[in-house]
């Protein structure tokens, strides 16, 4: 597919970032593990803030596996199909979002159906 070659380079490029990224929220987790000396106030920040990285490292992960979805539809030529309708991807949302894997007719469906709900 060499129609989204240059896609398939900035997937590449945004999972290593994303893995970087990522490295460094585990590396933080981990920093939390160590024995706590610290005043109660501190304690409390230091968990708030082992929350928000907790919360990043997922939502950091879940991005990874969409990336990693999006390069494999590439190689197996599913890449800029919509799941929903089958109908092809437009070209600019796929520019904006590359791992989109709905066109926007059916993601502004989904999305009107969440908020309804
Ligand atoms: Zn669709």
């Amino acid at each position: 597919m060499k129609e989204y070659e240059e896609i398939r380079k900035n997937l590449i490029e945004m999972l290593e970032d994303l893995d970087a990224r990522l490295a460094k929220i585990t590396d933080h987790v981990k920093h939390a593990d160590e024995p706590l000396e610290k005043d109660f106030a501190e304690q409390v920040t230091q968990q708030e803030d082992d929350e928000v990285q907790d919360y990043l490292g997922n939502v950091t992960r879940a991005e990874i596996e969409k990336v990693k979805q999006a390069i494999a539809r590439i190689d197996s030529g599913e890449y800029g199909i919509c799941v929903v309708c089958g109908e092809p991807i437009n070209k600019e949302r796929l520019k904006a979002l590359p791992y989109s894997t709905m066109c926007i007719k059916c993601a502004s469906q989904k999305a009107d159906q969440s908020r309804r709900r």
